[in-house]
C-alpha cells in the first residue's frame, strides 16, 4: 500500500470500483477512460511501479497478471477476435499512473502499433 496511489486504494476497497475478477496476487477493472469497447486494468495488489528492478518474490505475480488477462479475454468474448496487452512504463510511454498495471484492449481492429 503507497500512500496517494488510486490502484492501492481500489484495491482496499477506498476508492470503489468493480473488481471484475481477483486472486491473490491481482485483480481486474474497467478502465475509467476507455480506448477500445473493452478496455481492461490488470492491477497487482502489491505497490510496484516499474518492472526494473523487480525482486525475484515479484515474479510470480507478473504470471498471474497474465493468467487474469487470458481469463478475462474469455469471460468478455474477445479471445478468438483478438486483443492487445499494453504496460506502460515511464515518461515515453505516457505512463500515467505509477502502480504496475497492465491494459487489456480489444472489441475493435486495434491497428498497427506505434
Ligand atoms: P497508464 O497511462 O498509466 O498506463 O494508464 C493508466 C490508466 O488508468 C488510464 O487508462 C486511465 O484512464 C486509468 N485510470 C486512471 N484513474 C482511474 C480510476 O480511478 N479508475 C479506473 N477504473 N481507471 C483509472
Ligand atoms: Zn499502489
Amino acid at each position: 500500500m503507497a500512500d496517494d496511489c488510486i490502484f492501492c486504494k481500489i484495491n482496499i476497497g477506498e476508492i470503489p470500483s468493480e473488481k471484475l475478477y481477483q486472486d491473490d496476487d491481482c485483480f481486474v477493472i474497467r478502465d475509467i477512460a476507455p480506448k477500445a469497447p473493452t478496455h481492461l486494468l490488470i492491477i497487482p495488489k502489491q505497490h510496484m511501479t516499474y518492472l526494473t528492478g523487480m525482486t525475484p518474490e515479484f515474479q510470480p505475480v507478473i504470471g498471474a497478471m497474465y493468467k487474469a488477462a487470458s481469463l478475462m479475454a474469455v469471460a468478455e468474448g474477445v479471445a478468438d477476435a483478438g486483443y492487445r496487452l499494453i504496460v506502460n512504463q515511464r515518461d515515453d510511454a505516457g505512463q500515467e499512473v505509477p502502480h504496475l498495471h497492465m491494459h487489456l484492449l480489444a472489441g475493435r481492429r486495434l491497428g498497427p502499433m506505434g
